[in-house]
């Protein structure tokens, strides 16, 4: 029988090209896809690996899913999967990084604001050793003042208050070791804040910089209803600061209000005066019922994470998977 000794083996094994998974999370990227897919494709190709390019379709109406399966009869190391509704992109990255089977994946938004042409200095930090390649947003072309101005807001202040240290201007594209991903596998939570569960895992992190582009085409998926909706799950989910200030505010509310109350008593005894006061009386209500409601509603953000988090449900369902043909792909020369 012709079998291979055990040295033998372990030798082609480690001669075996390795493997990248590219993720790319879309959700009606139809105008840009074949952009998309074109300059990966030609960037991969110099590419000393084999690779998978793993489109994930969050539940796209636009025919774009159609696109790629067409494509994916043509080009082999295209997997597409399809998720059965729109899961939102922290959801559709993390069906990409179940299905990744490389030896290392890196997420890139298809809208090409990520540019492709930085994947193989990404690879060079992880063929140095590095477990997480953070890429960090020198500057980004395309975007409001506005938009600009409230992300640097927030980052900072969501870095300083989470417990693990979320880099600021820093996306979701990045690169993950296999370790990093098995790491972050096991993060069984179902509000997923990616960013926030990439910063827990830690690890062996390199940064490097890039000038984020503009949009190739398509609109954001994102509006600022959609965004703040993100900023207070990304709180919530890596910080109970919010649950301290209410406390705070509570105490300080209570001191003011004690001794605002001791000078109407004192006031009343030494003057007589005691039907004055009906402004300060409603000022007083309407600050205490504010701060009362605040509180209730920061303690109800909690509450409902608990319990959408026993519900236990899976955080995404796949429809279906396309094409994908194991260990074939644009291997090295
Ligand atoms: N995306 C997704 N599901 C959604 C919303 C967005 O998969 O529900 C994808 C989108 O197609 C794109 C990436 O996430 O590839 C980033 O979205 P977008 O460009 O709209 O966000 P922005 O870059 O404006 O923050
Ligand atoms: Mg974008």
């Amino acid at each position: 029988m012709n079998t291979i000794s055990a040295p033998r083996l372990h030798k082609l094994r480690h001669r075996q090209p390795l493997k990248l998974s590219v993720i790319i999370p879309f959700y009606n990227e139809g105008p840009v896809l074949p952009l998309c897919l074109e300059r990966l494709l030609r960037v991969l190709d110099q590419l000393p690996l084999s690779c998978e390019l793993l489109f994930v379709d969050d539940g796209s109406r636009d025919g774009g899913a159609q696109y790629l399966a067409r494509q994916a009869i043509i080009y082999p190391q295209i997997k597409l999967v399809r998720l059965s509704r729109n899961f939102g992109k922290e959801a559709a990255m993390t069906a990409g990084l179940d299905q990744a089977t490389g030896d290392a994946a890196i997420i890139l938004d298809a809208d090409l604001q990520d540019p492709p042409e930085l994947i193989p200095q990404m690879v060079g930090a992880w063929r140095e050793g590095a477990d997480v390649v953070l890429m960090q947003r020198r500057s980004r072309a395309g975007e409001t003042l506005f938009k600009r101005a409230s992300a640097h807001v927030f980052y900072r202040l969501l870095n300083r208050i989470s417990d693990c240290g979320i880099p600021a201007d820093t996306g979701d594209f990045r690169l993950l070791s296999r370790r990093a991903l098995d790491a972050l596998r096991q993060l069984p939570e179902r509000n997923r804040y990616m960013k926030g569960l990439f910063a827990w895992v830690g690890m062996e992190t390199r940064v490097i910089e890039y000038d984020r582009a503009a949009r190739a085409g398509g609109v954001t998926k994102w509006d600022y209803l959609a965004l703040a909706r993100l900023a207070i799950e990304a709180i919530t989910s890596f910080s109970i600061a919010p649950l301290h200030w209410a406390t705070i505010a509570g105490v300080l509310a209570a001191a003011a209000g004690g001794l605002f109350g001791l000078w109407i008593v004192i006031k009343a005894l030494l003057l007589g005066d005691v039907v004055q006061g009906y402004p300060s009386l409603i000022a007083v209500i309407t600050f205490f019922g504010g701060i009362q409601l605040l509180t209730i509603g920061i303690l109800g953000e909690y509450v409902g994470k608990t319990y959408l988090e026993t519900k236990q449900r899976p955080t995404y369902l796949i429809q279906d998977i396309i094409g994908g043909i194991p260990a074939m792909g644009l291997a090295g020369q």
